[in-house]
Protein backbone atom coordinates (compact mmCIF):
# COMPACT_ATOMS: atom_id res chain seq x y z
CA UNK A 1 0.00 0.00 0.00
CA UNK A 2 2.73 2.50 1.04
CA UNK A 3 4.91 2.58 -2.21
CA UNK A 4 1.33 2.37 -4.06
CA UNK A 5 0.51 5.60 -2.45
CA UNK A 6 4.13 7.64 -3.81
CA UNK A 7 3.86 10.93 -6.17
CA UNK A 8 5.98 10.35 -9.26
CA UNK A 9 9.64 9.00 -8.20
CA UNK A 10 9.92 10.32 -5.01
CA UNK A 11 12.14 7.69 -3.64
CA UNK A 12 11.52 8.71 0.02
CA UNK A 13 9.65 6.31 1.74
CA UNK A 14 5.76 7.30 2.61
CA UNK A 15 5.41 9.05 6.14
CA UNK A 16 3.90 6.13 8.89
CA UNK A 17 0.81 7.94 9.03
CA UNK A 18 -0.39 7.47 5.38
CA UNK A 19 -2.45 4.76 5.80
CA UNK A 20 -4.42 6.96 8.67
CA UNK A 21 -5.72 8.93 5.70
CA UNK A 22 -6.88 5.68 3.52
CA UNK A 23 -10.21 4.95 5.29
CA UNK A 24 -11.91 8.63 5.64
CA UNK A 25 -14.63 8.66 3.66
CA UNK A 26 -14.12 12.63 2.25
CA UNK A 27 -12.33 13.95 -0.99
CA UNK A 28 -9.54 15.60 0.78
CA UNK A 29 -7.58 15.24 4.15
CA UNK A 30 -5.32 17.26 5.74
CA UNK A 31 -3.00 15.47 8.56
CA UNK A 32 -0.78 18.08 10.49
CA UNK A 33 1.06 18.12 13.71
CA UNK A 34 0.94 22.20 14.88
CA UNK A 35 2.53 22.92 18.06
CA UNK A 36 -0.99 24.69 19.30
CA UNK A 37 -2.94 21.70 18.61
CA UNK A 38 -0.62 18.68 19.61
CA UNK A 39 -0.23 20.95 23.30
CA UNK A 40 -4.09 19.89 23.46
CA UNK A 41 -3.45 16.37 22.46
CA UNK A 42 -0.79 16.22 25.04
CA UNK A 43 -2.48 17.77 27.77
CA UNK A 44 -3.79 15.37 30.36
CA UNK A 45 -7.38 16.24 29.80
CA UNK A 46 -7.06 16.71 26.16
CA UNK A 47 -10.32 14.86 25.51
CA UNK A 48 -12.10 17.86 28.15
CA UNK A 49 -9.74 20.55 26.56
CA UNK A 50 -10.62 19.34 22.95
CA UNK A 51 -14.33 20.30 23.91
CA UNK A 52 -14.31 22.86 25.58
CA UNK A 53 -12.42 25.06 22.70
CA UNK A 54 -14.18 23.13 19.13
CA UNK A 55 -17.55 21.60 21.07
CA UNK A 56 -18.66 19.19 18.64
CA UNK A 57 -16.86 20.55 15.54
CA UNK A 58 -13.68 18.97 16.23
CA UNK A 59 -14.05 14.95 17.39
CA UNK A 60 -11.26 13.70 19.78
CA UNK A 61 -9.90 9.99 19.83
CA UNK A 62 -6.80 8.44 22.26
CA UNK A 63 -3.75 7.38 21.57
CA UNK A 64 -2.61 4.63 18.90
CA UNK A 65 0.26 4.05 17.02
CA UNK A 66 -0.21 5.19 13.66
CA UNK A 67 -1.24 2.33 10.94
CA UNK A 68 -4.19 0.58 9.36
CA UNK A 69 -6.09 0.24 12.91
CA UNK A 70 -5.99 3.99 13.40
CA UNK A 71 -6.96 4.33 9.79
CA UNK A 72 -10.06 2.05 10.72
CA UNK A 73 -11.02 4.04 13.64
CA UNK A 74 -10.67 7.35 11.87
CA UNK A 75 -13.34 5.64 9.53
CA UNK A 76 -15.32 5.52 11.57
CA UNK A 77 -15.56 8.26 13.48
CA UNK A 78 -15.73 10.07 10.77
CA UNK A 79 -18.96 8.09 9.62
CA UNK A 80 -20.57 8.15 12.93
CA UNK A 81 -19.92 12.30 13.20
CA UNK A 82 -21.17 13.55 10.06
CA UNK A 83 -21.07 16.79 10.92
CA UNK A 84 -17.19 17.08 12.69
CA UNK A 85 -15.23 18.83 10.43
CA UNK A 86 -12.39 16.76 12.23
CA UNK A 87 -10.38 15.07 14.68
CA UNK A 88 -7.69 15.46 17.57
CA UNK A 89 -5.40 12.61 17.83
CA UNK A 90 -4.16 12.14 21.76
CA UNK A 91 -0.69 12.70 21.74
CA UNK A 92 -0.23 13.55 18.35
CA UNK A 93 -1.81 15.69 15.74
CA UNK A 94 -4.62 16.57 13.89
CA UNK A 95 -6.94 15.61 10.83
CA UNK A 96 -9.81 18.20 9.08
CA UNK A 97 -11.74 16.97 5.80
CA UNK A 98 -13.31 18.59 3.78
CA UNK A 99 -15.24 18.83 -0.05
CA UNK A 100 -12.47 20.82 -1.94
CA UNK A 101 -8.49 21.38 -1.34
CA UNK A 102 -9.17 24.62 -0.05
CA UNK A 103 -12.34 24.17 2.07
CA UNK A 104 -10.30 21.39 3.86
CA UNK A 105 -7.29 23.63 3.88
CA UNK A 106 -9.51 26.70 5.37
CA UNK A 107 -10.70 24.06 7.83
CA UNK A 108 -6.80 23.45 9.02
CA UNK A 109 -5.63 27.07 9.37
CA UNK A 110 -8.77 28.29 11.40
CA UNK A 111 -8.70 24.77 13.75
CA UNK A 112 -5.13 25.65 14.33
CA UNK A 113 -5.85 29.64 14.71
CA UNK A 114 -8.47 29.22 16.83
CA UNK A 115 -6.11 26.90 19.28
CA UNK A 116 -3.63 29.84 19.55
CA UNK A 117 -6.24 32.54 20.47
CA UNK A 118 -7.22 30.03 23.00
CA UNK A 119 -3.77 29.48 24.99
CA UNK A 120 -3.30 33.28 24.55
CA UNK A 121 -6.02 34.03 26.45
CA UNK A 122 -5.72 30.90 29.01
CA UNK A 123 -1.80 31.42 29.25
CA UNK A 124 -2.47 35.13 30.37
CA UNK A 125 -1.04 35.88 33.76
CA UNK A 126 0.47 32.47 33.94
CA UNK A 127 3.79 31.78 35.35
CA UNK A 128 5.30 29.81 32.35
CA UNK A 129 6.97 26.65 33.12
CA UNK A 130 6.76 27.41 36.49
CA UNK A 131 8.47 30.64 36.08
CA UNK A 132 12.26 32.03 35.34
CA UNK A 133 14.52 30.56 38.21
CA UNK A 134 18.06 32.10 36.56
CA UNK A 135 18.95 34.47 34.41
CA UNK A 136 19.96 33.90 31.01
CA UNK A 137 23.70 35.07 30.51
CA UNK A 138 24.57 37.84 28.07
CA UNK A 139 24.99 36.99 24.22
CA UNK A 140 28.53 37.17 23.70
CA UNK A 141 28.67 34.95 26.85
CA UNK A 142 26.31 32.21 25.46
CA UNK A 143 28.20 32.01 22.64
CA UNK A 144 31.53 31.91 24.30
CA UNK A 145 30.49 29.05 26.46
CA UNK A 146 28.85 27.33 23.63
CA UNK A 147 32.40 27.26 21.58
CA UNK A 148 34.10 26.16 24.51
CA UNK A 149 31.96 23.28 25.28
CA UNK A 150 30.45 21.43 21.95
CA UNK A 151 34.12 20.21 20.94
CA UNK A 152 34.01 18.60 24.10
CA UNK A 153 30.69 17.33 23.81
CA UNK A 154 31.42 16.11 19.57
CA UNK A 155 34.58 14.49 20.99
CA UNK A 156 32.71 12.67 23.81
CA UNK A 157 29.64 11.42 21.29
CA UNK A 158 31.75 10.65 17.98
CA UNK A 159 33.27 7.23 19.27
CA UNK A 160 31.80 5.41 16.71
CA UNK A 161 30.79 8.35 13.55
CA UNK A 162 31.82 11.67 13.43
CA UNK A 163 29.19 13.97 14.77
CA UNK A 164 27.95 18.14 14.30
CA UNK A 165 26.66 20.83 16.41
CA UNK A 166 24.06 23.32 16.08
CA UNK A 167 23.65 25.58 18.67
CA UNK A 168 20.20 27.83 19.31
CA UNK A 169 19.55 30.52 21.70
CA UNK A 170 16.55 32.00 21.23
CA UNK A 171 13.73 33.05 22.93
CA UNK A 172 11.97 29.88 23.42
CA UNK A 173 14.75 28.02 24.19
CA UNK A 174 15.80 29.91 26.70
CA UNK A 175 12.29 30.75 28.60
CA UNK A 176 12.56 26.72 29.03
CA UNK A 177 16.11 26.42 30.45
CA UNK A 178 15.81 28.87 32.51
CA UNK A 179 13.25 27.58 34.18
CA UNK A 180 11.48 26.09 37.70
CA UNK A 181 10.23 23.40 35.70
CA UNK A 182 13.11 22.44 33.31
CA UNK A 183 14.25 19.20 34.39
CA UNK A 184 10.64 17.41 35.28
CA UNK A 185 9.60 18.78 32.03
CA UNK A 186 12.48 17.39 30.25
CA UNK A 187 12.35 13.52 31.92
CA UNK A 188 8.90 13.39 30.92
CA UNK A 189 10.52 13.22 27.51
CA UNK A 190 8.53 14.47 23.74
CA UNK A 191 5.33 13.49 23.16
CA UNK A 192 4.75 13.24 19.87
CA UNK A 193 6.25 10.59 17.40
CA UNK A 194 7.46 13.09 14.84
CA UNK A 195 9.38 15.17 17.52
CA UNK A 196 11.18 12.65 19.35
CA UNK A 197 12.01 10.21 15.76
CA UNK A 198 14.74 13.48 16.05
CA UNK A 199 15.57 14.66 18.65
CA UNK A 200 15.28 10.71 20.63
CA UNK A 201 12.44 10.72 23.51
CA UNK A 202 14.70 12.81 26.52
CA UNK A 203 17.38 15.69 26.19
CA UNK A 204 20.23 15.57 28.97
CA UNK A 205 20.28 18.27 30.78
CA UNK A 206 24.00 20.39 31.94
CA UNK A 207 24.42 21.51 35.50
CA UNK A 208 25.29 24.92 35.52
CA UNK A 209 24.47 28.04 37.66
CA UNK A 210 24.62 31.00 35.08
CA UNK A 211 24.92 33.02 38.62
CA UNK A 212 28.24 31.43 39.37
CA UNK A 213 29.22 30.48 36.02
CA UNK A 214 31.77 27.57 36.27
CA UNK A 215 32.72 26.21 33.14
CA UNK A 216 35.61 24.44 33.97
CA UNK A 217 33.42 22.33 36.29
CA UNK A 218 30.62 21.49 33.80
CA UNK A 219 33.70 20.08 31.36
CA UNK A 220 35.18 18.17 34.28
CA UNK A 221 31.74 16.23 34.44
CA UNK A 222 30.78 16.10 30.69
CA UNK A 223 31.94 12.73 30.34
CA UNK A 224 30.09 11.34 33.20
CA UNK A 225 27.17 12.76 32.23
CA UNK A 226 27.26 11.63 28.51
CA UNK A 227 27.94 8.12 29.87
CA UNK A 228 25.10 8.07 32.41
CA UNK A 229 22.72 9.05 29.35
CA UNK A 230 24.04 6.25 27.46
CA UNK A 231 23.68 4.20 30.37
CA UNK A 232 19.70 5.50 30.72
CA UNK A 233 19.03 5.22 26.71
CA UNK A 234 20.67 1.45 27.01
CA UNK A 235 18.21 0.55 30.24
CA UNK A 236 15.31 1.84 28.31
CA UNK A 237 16.22 -0.06 25.37
CA UNK A 238 16.39 -3.09 27.48
CA UNK A 239 12.95 -2.56 29.50
CA UNK A 240 11.28 -2.18 26.22
CA UNK A 241 12.40 -4.26 23.88
CA UNK A 242 10.92 -7.23 21.55
CA UNK A 243 12.51 -10.27 20.31
CA UNK A 244 12.33 -8.86 16.81
CA UNK A 245 13.07 -5.27 17.98
CA UNK A 246 16.25 -3.50 15.29
CA UNK A 247 19.44 -3.71 17.23
CA UNK A 248 20.17 -0.38 19.76
CA UNK A 249 21.12 2.75 17.79
CA UNK A 250 23.78 5.20 19.08
CA UNK A 251 23.01 5.67 22.51
CA UNK A 252 24.06 9.37 22.84
CA UNK A 253 21.77 12.43 23.35
CA UNK A 254 20.65 14.22 20.92
CA UNK A 255 19.64 17.24 22.42
CA UNK A 256 21.72 19.14 25.62
CA UNK A 257 19.86 21.73 28.01
CA UNK A 258 22.23 24.40 29.67
CA UNK A 259 20.32 26.84 31.55
CA UNK A 260 21.31 30.37 31.18
CA UNK A 261 22.83 29.46 28.04
CA UNK A 262 20.53 27.29 25.60
CA UNK A 263 20.46 24.26 23.46
CA UNK A 264 22.87 22.14 21.91
CA UNK A 265 22.06 19.11 18.83
CA UNK A 266 24.10 16.80 17.42
CA UNK A 267 23.85 14.54 14.28
CA UNK A 268 25.40 13.32 11.73
CA UNK A 269 25.75 16.44 9.02
CA UNK A 270 24.84 19.72 9.96
CA UNK A 271 21.19 19.87 8.53
CA UNK A 272 20.15 17.38 10.75
CA UNK A 273 21.42 18.95 13.47
CA UNK A 274 19.81 22.30 12.75
CA UNK A 275 16.28 20.43 12.43
CA UNK A 276 16.60 18.39 15.85
CA UNK A 277 16.93 21.57 17.22
CA UNK A 278 13.92 22.86 15.33
CA UNK A 279 11.83 19.78 16.49
CA UNK A 280 12.97 20.58 20.46
CA UNK A 281 12.06 23.90 19.79
CA UNK A 282 8.50 22.24 18.46
CA UNK A 283 8.54 19.89 21.42
CA UNK A 284 9.31 23.13 23.99
CA UNK A 285 6.24 24.99 22.56
CA UNK A 286 3.97 21.76 23.12
CA UNK A 287 4.61 21.25 26.86
CA UNK A 288 4.45 25.23 27.52
CA UNK A 289 1.09 24.96 25.80
CA UNK A 290 -0.38 22.04 27.78
CA UNK A 291 1.84 22.59 31.11
CA UNK A 292 0.45 26.11 30.99
CA UNK A 293 -3.30 25.02 30.89
CA UNK A 294 -3.33 21.65 32.31
CA UNK A 295 -0.65 18.66 32.81
CA UNK A 296 2.15 17.52 30.16
CA UNK A 297 1.75 14.29 29.25
CA UNK A 298 4.43 12.49 27.52
CA UNK A 299 4.23 9.29 25.53
CA UNK A 300 4.55 6.43 27.86
CA UNK A 301 8.39 4.55 27.39
CA UNK A 302 6.73 1.55 25.43
CA UNK A 303 4.91 3.54 22.93
CA UNK A 304 8.25 5.57 22.42
CA UNK A 305 9.82 2.53 21.86
CA UNK A 306 7.60 0.69 19.43
CA UNK A 307 7.28 3.56 17.22
CA UNK A 308 11.55 4.70 17.58
CA UNK A 309 12.56 0.59 17.13
CA UNK A 310 9.16 0.24 14.60
CA UNK A 311 10.97 -2.37 12.15
CA UNK A 312 8.79 0.23 9.28
CA UNK A 313 10.94 2.71 10.73
CA UNK A 314 13.84 0.67 10.55
CA UNK A 315 13.59 0.15 7.00
CA UNK A 316 12.81 3.95 6.20
CA UNK A 317 16.57 4.54 7.99
CA UNK A 318 17.73 1.73 5.93
CA UNK A 319 16.72 3.20 2.91
CA UNK A 320 18.44 6.50 3.69
CA UNK A 321 20.89 7.26 1.94
CA UNK A 322 24.68 6.49 2.42
CA UNK A 323 26.13 9.37 4.53
CA UNK A 324 29.15 11.06 2.14
CA UNK A 325 32.76 9.73 2.61
CA UNK A 326 33.20 13.48 4.79
CA UNK A 327 29.87 13.50 6.58
CA UNK A 328 30.67 14.47 10.41
CA UNK A 329 34.10 15.82 9.93
CA UNK A 330 35.04 19.35 9.96
CA UNK A 331 37.39 20.75 7.29
CA UNK A 332 39.21 24.09 8.17
CA UNK A 333 40.91 25.50 4.79
CA UNK A 334 43.44 28.58 4.76
CA UNK A 335 43.30 30.97 1.50
CA UNK A 336 39.73 29.27 1.10
CA UNK A 337 38.57 32.43 -1.32
CA UNK A 338 40.22 31.55 -4.16
CA UNK A 339 42.50 29.37 -6.37
CA UNK A 340 43.59 26.29 -5.42
CA UNK A 341 41.90 26.92 -1.73
CA UNK A 342 38.48 27.71 -3.38
CA UNK A 343 38.83 24.38 -5.26
CA UNK A 344 39.75 21.89 -1.92
CA UNK A 345 36.70 23.82 -0.12
CA UNK A 346 34.69 22.62 -3.26
CA UNK A 347 35.85 19.11 -3.20
CA UNK A 348 35.39 18.85 0.52
CA UNK A 349 31.89 20.06 0.22
CA UNK A 350 30.71 17.70 -2.44
CA UNK A 351 32.28 14.98 -0.02
CA UNK A 352 29.91 16.00 2.58
CA UNK A 353 32.57 17.69 5.30
CA UNK A 354 31.88 20.94 7.05
CA UNK A 355 33.61 23.54 5.44
CA UNK A 356 35.38 26.94 7.03
CA UNK A 357 37.10 29.15 5.19
CA UNK A 358 39.54 31.32 6.08
CA UNK A 359 41.55 34.08 3.88
CA UNK A 360 42.77 37.33 4.27
ZN1 LIG B 1 0.95 12.31 12.30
Amino acid sequence: YLPHCTFNLNPRAASIDTPLHAYVPKPFVDHMHPDAIIAIAAAKDSRALTKEIFGDAIGWLPWKLPGFELGLWLEKFCVENPEAKGVILESHGLFTWGDTPKACYETTISVINQAIEWFERRSEGVAIFGGEVVKSLDASARRDIAAKLMPKIRGLISEKSHKIGHFDDSAAVLEFVNSKNLRPLAALGTSCPDHFLRTKIRPLVIEFDPAKPDVDAVIARLADDIAEYRVGYQAYYDSCKHPHSPAIRDPNAVVYLMPGVGMFTFAGDKATARISGEFYVNAINVMRGASTVSSYVGLPAQEAFDIEYWLLEDLKLQRMPKPKSLAGQIALVTGGAGGIGRATANRLLREGACVVLADI
